[in-house]
């Protein structure tokens, strides 16, 4: 496995292995991976014949006051991790690289935005937007794989993709969850032990809802508050952002819950900021 720090370097390698003729497979992450992460890795293996792992803390998708100063790092372990996992290449460029002084280009998709995690992240979603397209343009990809633990950011990306007609194949990937049910984020470092039990409070009330909505509830209104009655029960001082139904490909909020609709949830538990989803 080799790192590449410059975004030079990495666009002219990615040049080579298409005029060689690998196929890239790439995995964005901003690093302190899990077992989460480790799954894109094995997908992108599966579809490419090069895996491609950028490792970057992307700090135009926090906005002032949230968590990128803090949010954790471990470059070691996450490059034993990565070659451990049969990953090629680490992308990991440094902030100034990425926004030089002088940066003014960013790029946005517009309307999908607006609702749930833009709602309460404004401008998090230009970030991220802005940060996958440079990706994309340095590193060349055929696939790119993402977690539909990221629910709105699948959609916004494979937008982006569609609209910006990159030729890549966009691939989303199950989430995967720790044994009580969590799902996987390098946010859980954040918990001590007994805060950790407590995390589980979204799933389960993501779980109970399903179990209402498969008793044949459909009001989003009250799958959300099975969500949140759930949840408090395990969490009593969990804060509610949002909990939604929508459409899985169109974002818009459901009258009547149906089957693959997305029940989402943001919460802070024990004042960590959470997201997590199922699908009906
Ligand atoms: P992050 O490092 O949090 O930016 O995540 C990098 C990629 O890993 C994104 O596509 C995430 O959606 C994905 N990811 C994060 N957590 C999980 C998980 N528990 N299961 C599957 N994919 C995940």
């Amino acid at each position: 496995m080799k790192t590449i720090k410059s975004a030079r370097a990495m666009s002219s390698l990615a040049r080579k292995l298409i005029a060689s003729g690998e196929t890239i497979g790439l995995v964005p992450t901003m690093g302190y991976l899990h077992e989460g992460h480790m799954s894109l890795v094995d997908i992108a293996r599966k579809k490419s014949s090069t895996v491609v792992v950028t490792l970057f803390v992307n700090p135009t998708q926090f906005g002032p006051g949230e968590d990128f100063k803090n949010y954790p790092r471990n470059t070691r372990r996450d490059l034993q991790m990565l070659n451990r996992r049969g990953a090629d290449y680490v992308f990991m460029p440094t902030v100034s690289a990425m926004y030089p002084k002088d940066y003014k280009t960013y790029v946005t998709v517009e309307g999908l935005t607006d609702s749930l995690e833009g709602k309460y992240r404004p401008g998090h979603f230009r970030g991220v937007t802005t940060i996958v397209t440079k990706l994309f343009n340095i590193c060349r990809p055929d696939v790119a794989v993402f977690g539909q633990k990221d629910y709105q950011q699948v959609i916004v990306l494979r937008k982006m993709t569609t609209d910006l007609d990159f030729p890549i194949k966009f691939v989303i990937a199950p989430t995967v969850r720790e044994k009580d049910g969590l799902a996987m984020s390098s946010r859980n470092s954040y918990f001590n032990d007994s805060q950790r039990t407590e995390a589980v409070c979204l799933y389960r009330g993501l779980q109970a809802a399903r179990a209402a909505f498969r008793a044949g509830k459909t009001n989003p209104a009250f799958l959300a508050e099975q969500v949140q009655k759930t949840a408090k029960q395990i969490c009593q001082t969990v804060v509610f952002d949002y909990v939604a139904v929508t459409d899985f490909d169109s974002l818009s909020p459901s009258k009547r819950a149906k089957k693959g609709d997305v029940l989402s949830v943001a919460a802070r538990v024990h004042g960590v900021r959470l997201i997590d989803n199922i699908r009906l």
